[in-house]
């Protein structure tokens, strides 16, 4: 694997697309065992996610379905402070098994924002896979279930991931040139 150009950045290689797909195996038959005759509903969170809900959902060998949201971060008032709502969730997940699909798991903000949103329409369980996580950049009390790779925490591209809506398209996962970094 050679280096790539995003825009102004250079990233060096970092995992490789039969890494990362040898991982997701494991994971999908995991998920495939524990979630046996439950039906769950995968939601995968745009954009970052596609390639990897993609990738993950073609192992899983369980009946289930899956869909996928948006989350759009605004401010509310001065004491709901940061409010993050879904777009285009259409199933009704009353009573549903639910498995978010995430890319990166960086602070935690976003989910642990989000979550308590998805728990009012009364869910009946909802864990957090997620095909990164960087566990020194954890901020806020989240629980990720099922994680592909725990990374430093460097910025990284590609296999879904951007770079200022650049790079998603690369097979491997790139991380941020030392060189780079600032
Ligand atoms: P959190 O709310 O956990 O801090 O951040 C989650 C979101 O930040 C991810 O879904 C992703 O969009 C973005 N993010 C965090 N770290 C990285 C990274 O290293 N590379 C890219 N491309 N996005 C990241």
């Amino acid at each position: 694997m050679d280096t790539i150009q995003v825009l102004d950045k250079t990233f060096v290689p970092y995992l490789s697309e039969e890494q990362i797909l040898d991982r997701i195996k494991i994971l999908a038959s995991e998920i495939s065992a524990d979630y046996e005759n439950l039906n769950p509903l995968f939601i995968g969170i745009l954009n970052g996610s596609f390639i990897f809900a993609a990738d993950l959902y073609k192992h899983i060998s369980i009946p289930s379905s899956i869909s996928f949201i948006k989350l759009v971060s605004y401010k509310g008032t001065s004491s709901s402070g940061t409010v993050i709502t879904a777009i285009g969730l259409e199933e009704n997940i009353n009573d549903r098994h639910i498995i978010i699909i995430e890319d990166i798991v960086d602070t935690g903000k976003t989910l642990s924002t989000f979550l308590p949103t998805l728990h009012k329409q009364s869910p009946a369980s909802i864990k957090i896979c997620t095909l990164l996580q960087k566990p020194d950049a954890l901020q806020h009390v989240l629980d990720t279930h099922y994680v592909g790779f725990e990374i430093p925490d460097k910025f990284v591209v590609g296999y879904g991931l951007d770079y200022d809506g650049m790079g998603r398209n690369s097979k491997n996962i790139y991380q941020l040139s030392t060189a780079d970094e600032y």
